[in-house]
């Protein structure tokens, strides 16, 4: 199956929390979340829900999936890398999916969402070490070096964005220079750096079985 492209606020809905998948939006009082703490659909407000072992799985899975954008086919495979490295298959999954090139976009704040920096990357706007890459699932490595392509500084929703992005840190492991509108990997994203809260340990669980 693709990548969703329904109306994202039901997917908040339908994890029980807000993902921030809209960017500023999330953060007004039309967050649909907020005025509508409840599952989607017709018996979504008197919808009683006691989930099993197995649901509870599938659901912090679909929850990751839903927050990086990523579909089924790749979250599948970024487990079965995440499962040959060393260390912990949870947090390999989660420094993987950090280390996508549209989600250092969006830290960068180049982009509101992640969603934005994806079509930030995939338009060729993005710059890796002074080379163009489109690819939103490219995987930075340390010491790389990220950049807005020149005619994009002055685009006005980057420049919207970056004038927000000052409510948001750029994560430990990244570095920006506001300025010239470049990141640096300063190292490989540890757990401690994914700001989510996600118990990688189910979606473990739910691929072993
Ligand atoms: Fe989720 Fe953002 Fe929509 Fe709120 S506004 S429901 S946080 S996507």
């Amino acid at each position: 199956m693709g990548r969703y492209t329904g109306p994202r606020c039901r997917l908040c809905r339908r994890e029980g929390e807000k993902l921030f998948l809209k960017g500023e939006r999330c953060f007004t009082d039309k967050c649909a979340f907020e005025r509508r703490k409840y599952p989607p659909g017709f018996h979504g407000p008197t919808a009683k829900r006691k989930l099993s072992i197995y649901g509870l799985q599938l659901r912090e899975k679909q929850k990751v999936k839903r927050i990086y954008g990523v579909s089924e086919g790749q979250f599948r495979k970024y487990f079965e890398i995440a499962k040959k490295m060393p260390g912990n298959t949870g947090e390999n999954l989660l420094s993987l999916l950090e280390r996508r090139l549209d989600n250092v976009v969006y830290h960068l704040g180049f982009a509101l969402s992640r969603q934005a920096a994806r079509q930030l990357v995939t338009h060729g706007h993005i710059l890796v070490n002074g080379k163009k890459v489109n690819i939103p699932s490219y995987l930075v490595c340390e010491g790389d070096i990220i950049t807005l392509k020149e005619k994009m500084k002055n685009n006005l929703f980057v420049r919207q964005s970056f004038d927000k992005k000052d409510s948001r840190d750029v994560p430990k492991w990244l570095s920006l220079n506001k300025e010239n509108f470049e990141g640096k990997v300063l190292r490989l994203p540890k757990r401690e750096d994914v700001s989510h809260s996600i118990k990688e340990s189910l979606i473990v669980e739910f691929y072993s079985k």
